[in-house]
């Protein structure tokens, strides 16, 4: 009989307590500081690559541990410690997800170890699916990408919109279409290498939070790759197409969405980080409570407040269970036959929401201002039900896997 536990063992221990030391003790005092600032804050991704928590083979490993802990444990920690900051330290790995996913054992090899660079001249990547018509309705993509094939190079153009790390980047992967009559099923991945022309930063948003993370526009003008820059490779693109091109006409059965199953996979990840954020702003909020006096005792003697941390802290942990569960699944390949990646990324990210609005409301006057860090964390947590599809996608995705209904 398999074992279960609840525990994680003592090297992903180690490996918590080592990265909750880098986000208490570097990531928490920088944290008010980047978020005024608005830029990317390179001097801790600097430090983050010497120690190895930025780099290639940390996160290759957190992402291949069976268990599946890996990964969460790795985000909540490190958005615990600040939520702007640790998507400049992540934000990468989502570019490099999309390698993975979808290029050939060559292209992982090589594009993969220069979207992180070295510890002496760290790089960060870019993942550009989102357009300004195309957010949650990615079918309504229109960059285009045209296969030139006396030089064996595709021609890219269009505007991405809220890309993480957008021009910024080294590596770009750029989402674009191949086949317009196709919907979403003629779309491809392309990797835009370091200084290709034509790629250029839009504008840069001034955000509501996580404003450490630079987000821009990204504009591809005339950008011609090599053909080996097709995720995948040509061939099986061609097949693929052929094969979404007859069931189009013969109305069969639906096409898997590679890039959907992708985000479905990769949403526990954005639960996790949204459980860092609420268990961050709960403990600021406890601490709190225990200490302010109020007609002569402290603020917690009071139902009112307790009640509410039991809340914040239940529902915390709720939160963690359901990602803790899509992540195992994921890596132990067990579908997630009701949306279970979905369900963890969306009762995660509202309780971000909840808890640190409940955070303020628990430090009063203090709460509102940027003289203590729940202000920021609430601000912050806005994100987790927009980004990587949100809330409302969400339980769209799980209404229409747990009825077959096609619910609109
Ligand atoms: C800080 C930040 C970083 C980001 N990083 C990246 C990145 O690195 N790469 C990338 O490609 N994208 C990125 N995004 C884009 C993000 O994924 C999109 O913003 C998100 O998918 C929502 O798209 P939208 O903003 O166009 O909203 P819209 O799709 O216009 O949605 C607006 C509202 O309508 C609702 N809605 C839409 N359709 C439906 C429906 N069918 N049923 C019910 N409600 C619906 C939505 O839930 C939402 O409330 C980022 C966004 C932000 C803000």
């Amino acid at each position: 009989m398999a074992e279960f536990s609840f525990e994680l063992n003592d090297d992903q221990k180690a490996v918590r307590d080592w990265i909750h030391g880098f986000a208490a003790d570097v990531m928490r005092p920088a944290a008010a500081e980047w978020d005024e600032r608005e830029e990317t804050p390179w001097p801790i991704i600097q430090e983050a690559a010497k120690i190895g928590l930025y780099s290639l083979d940390f996160y290759a490993q957190q992402y291949f541990d069976p268990s599946g802990l890996g990964i969460p444990m790795t985000m909540e920690e490190l958005f615990w410690g600040d939520a702007g900051i640790a998507l400049s330290i992540v934000g990468t790995g989502l570019a490099a997800v999309g390698v993975l996913a979808n290029g050939t054992e060559e292209q992982i090899g090589t594009w993969i170890p220069q979207m992180y660079g070295d510890p002496d001249d760290v790089k960060v990547a870019a993942f550009c699916s989102s357009e300004p018509d195309a957010g949650s309705d990615v079918a309504s993509m229109r960059t285009r990408a045209v296969y030139d094939e006396a030089k064996d190079e595709w021609v890219l153009n269009g505007t991405k919109t809220w890309a993480t790390n957008g021009g910024i980047a080294g590596v770009h992967v750029v989402v674009a279409v191949v086949d317009p009559e196709l919907g979403s099923k003629g779309h491809a991945s392309f990797i835009v290498p370091p200084n290709t022309p034509g790629l250029s930063q839009g504008q840069k948003f001034k955000k509501h939070g996580i404003r450490a993370s630079h987000t821009a526009e990204v504009v591809l003008d005339q950008v011609r790759v090599p053909g080996s820059c097709l995720l995948g490779g040509k061939e099986k693109l061609d097949e693929r197409l052929a094969r979404a091109r007859e069931k189009a006409k013969t109305g069969g059965e639906r096409l898997k969405n590679a890039a959907m199953a992708t985000f479905e996979a990769s949403r526990p990840a954005v639960g996790a980080m949204a459980v860092g954020t609420a268990r961050a702003a709960y403990e600021v909020a406890l601490d709190y409570a225990r200490t302010r006096q109020q007609f002569g005792r402290p603020i917690i003697d009071n139902q009112g407040v307790a009640f509410q941390l039991a809340d914040m802290r239940t529902r915390i942990d709720a939160a963690r269970l359901l990602v803790w569960r899509a992540s195992w699944m994921a890596v132990n390949g067990k579908p997630f036959e009701s949306a279970e990646g979905s369900m963890s990324k969306l009762f995660a990210s509202e309780t971000a929401k909840q808890v640190t609005a409940q955070a303020v409301q628990i430090l009063g006057g203090n709460g509102f201002t940027r003289e203590y860090p729940v202000e920021r964390m609430h601000r912050d947590a806005a994100i987790y039900t927009i980004f990587e599809g949100t809330s409302e996608i969400q339980r769209l995705v799980i209404a229409r896997t747990v009825s077959g209904v096609q619910i609109r």
